[in-house]
């Protein structure tokens, strides 16, 4: 497989499941970590190398490696291997996922974000979401019944417990500690503003097709997804969070081996569920709006990516950044036709925030 962005969290869990199971490493793709990625090309002996930046190639013991955006196209498009593991963070990852399908290329998708700017343009029967909860929705979807609405989990974030009026003061070192699990710092500050789960809803939609879809609080997180059917039963579908099992079934289709231990209900006792609340979640208020308008959601991730990096850069609080995705959600209205719209919009939905006060 060629994988994007091994030295992030989905990528080390990737490459653990390629191990579990004998697949074999075509492409490696890093971002800044030099010193893992090298402990993975000496595991998995990949034919190529891409680096996000020019200076650190010298630092990688590899003889085949380049860098940059048009060196990751490039090798996707040279490498004979089929799949394609999108494990990049954010809207960088969209232009990887537009070459893999141009290439005729299967895609285990985990980065969201390709969905979400331009779910429109890209052909979703040659993906498979690397998603917990679109996992257990496809999970849950097996069988042949009406479905009413697909809903999915959210764990809350790191400000669940919050009381709303210290949110204000709230900084990146809290926003990172998400209260179930570890991940990536901009999918934790996306857990923590619920961004994600709106994100989620709108995979969801461009996986499962025109529907209904909703989220709930699940503080536990060992329910994933749910589904409503029409003669009014439920199903749910429960197994520890952890990211390999999705993985392992983006990457092989079918499993039959152990890839985590099952839930002891009796040990876990009770469960609580919660509704997402649009004063600690404000950017839940756009929800339904931006799931009739799916191709809006370029907006909404840009806005959301320009307002995490002023927070990081602490020129912004974290209560900041949902205001501004709804700022720039007033602001801008065009769903874009083409995918050169879409880059074109990011782009101005950016500099919007970059200039709001
Ligand atoms: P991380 O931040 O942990 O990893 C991102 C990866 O992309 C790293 O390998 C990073 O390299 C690399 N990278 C970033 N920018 C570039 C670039 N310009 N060129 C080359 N490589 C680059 O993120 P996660 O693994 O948490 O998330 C990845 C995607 O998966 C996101 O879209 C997220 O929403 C989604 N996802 C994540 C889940 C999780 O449990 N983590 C669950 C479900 C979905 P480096 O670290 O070396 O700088």
């Amino acid at each position: 497989m060629i994988l994007l962005g091994s030295t992030g969290s989905i990528g080390v869990n990737a490459l653990k499941i390629a191990e579990q199971f004998n697949l074999s490493i075509d492409t490696l793709v890093a971002g800044r970590n030099i010193s893992l990625l090298n402990e993975q090309i000496k595991r998995h002996n990949p034919k190529r190398v891409v680096v996000m930046n020019e200076a650190d190639c010298s630092l990688v013991d590899h003889d085949s490696v380049r860098s940059g955006e048009m060196a990751i196209l490039e090798a996707i498009e040279e490498s004979s291997s089929q799949h394609v593991v999108n494990a990049l963070v954010g809207f960088t990852g969209f232009r990887p996922t537009l070459k893999a399908l141009e290439c005729g290329k299967k895609i285990a998708l985990a980065n969201k974000e390709s969905l979400v700017v331009g779910g429109s343009f890209v052909d979703t029967s040659n993906i498979v979401p690397i998603d917990s909860e679109h996992f257990g929705l496809w999970y849950l979807n097996q069988g042949n019944r009406q479905i009413n609405r697909m809903v999915i989990t959210a764990s809350g974030g790191a400000f669940r417990d919050w009381s709303l009026d210290k949110l204000a003061s709230a900084t990146l070192v809290d926003a990172l500690k998400h209260p179930n699990w570890s991940m990536g710092q901009k999918i934790t500050i996306d857990s923590a503003s619920m961004v994600n789960k709106l994100f989620e809803l709108l995979e969801a939609r461009w996986l499962f097709g025109e529907g209904e879809y909703d989220a709930l609080i699940e503080t536990k997180s060992l329910i994933h997804a749910l589904i409503d059917y029409t003669d009014g039963s439920t199903t749910a579908h429960f197994a520890h969070a952890d990211m390999r099992l999705p993985i392992a079934y983006a990457l092989m289709g079918r499993v039959d081996t152990p890839i985590v231990d099952r839930i002891d209900l009796t040990r876990v006792g009770n469960l609580e569920f919660r509704e997402i609340d649009k004063a600690r979640y404000p950017v839940w208020e756009i929800k339904n709006d931006l799931l009739k308008n799916p191709s809006r959601g370029v907006i909404v991730n840009a806005a959301n990516e320009a307002a995490i990096q002023r927070f990081i850069e602490g020129n912004i609080r974290f209560i900041d950044i949902s205001a501004m995705i709804l700022r720039a959600y007033e602001s801008f209205h065009t769903a874009p036709e083409s995918v050169e719209a879409v880059f074109a919009l990011d782009q101005e939905v950016r500099n919007y925030v970059r200039g709001l006060s």
